[in-house]
């Protein structure tokens, strides 16, 4: 005669099902976060392409953070044909940009945008004027992009400074950043300078 599961039985199997569970989605969880944090640095590298591409076709010039105040004087709408956004719309653009890979999954999801979540960092702060490559001291160590988020005070998602910091968004609350160099790297809160002097942020090592 077939013997049947008792209750007792398969209350036991389910327990145990739900404790492996539990201790499995932590350690899911934290896979796909560092997943995505590898996909935003290989996000701020390609972006990196894209802003040498630019400083091509304009004598070495990046474009400025924003060249006149307005919404369409950003740098990510003088960034958006190298990704083959070419609408007239700028909320289309943004929304083109972010699906053309300009997006960090994890800002995009914290914060509910469907745009760009990285800001860029001008030299000194200076944001209407385009930098030149070749009149920054050390490109290697100052900030071009990173993660950057909402603010309840504003929009920093296009624009990033020591008052407006990286969003430490990533595993060990690091935030990614793009460098003038076009080198990426990860850091946390700490390891961002507060002090707006800093090479940081300049570009100059005095
Ligand atoms: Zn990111």
């Amino acid at each position: 005669m077939r013997k049947h599961f008792t209750l007792i039985e398969l209350l036991v199997v389910m327990a145990i099902i739900a404790i492996l569970a539990a201790m499995l989605l932590p350690a899911l969880n934290q896979a796909r976060a560092r997943g995505e944090a590898i996909s935003c640095i290989n996000t701020l590298k390609n972006l990196g392409h894209m802003f040498n591409f630019y400083a091509d076709d304009n004598n070495g010039l990046l474009p400025a953070v924003n060249r006149d105040g307005s919404g369409e004087g950003f740098w990510t709408f003088q960034v958006a044909p190298y990704y083959n956004c070419n609408d007239l719309s700028w909320e289309q653009r943004l929304k083109d940009l972010a699906e053309a890979g300009l997006r960090c999954k994890t800002g995009a999801a914290l914060h509910g945008l469907n745009n760009p979540n990285y800001g860029m960092c001008a030299p000194k702060n200076v944001l209407n004027t385009p930098p030149k490559l070749s009149s920054i001291q050390a490109p290697s160590l100052l900030c071009l992009a990173a993660d950057a988020n909402w603010s309840s005070s504003g929009w920093y998602n296009s624009h990033i400074a020591y008052s407006c910091r990286p969003d430490p968004i990533h595993p060990g609350g690091t935030s990614n950043i793009l460098y003038y160099d076009f080198h990426v790297n990860a850091r946390n809160r700490a390891e961002i300078p507060s002090d707006g002097n800093d090479v940081f942020w300049t570009g100059e090592t005095q």
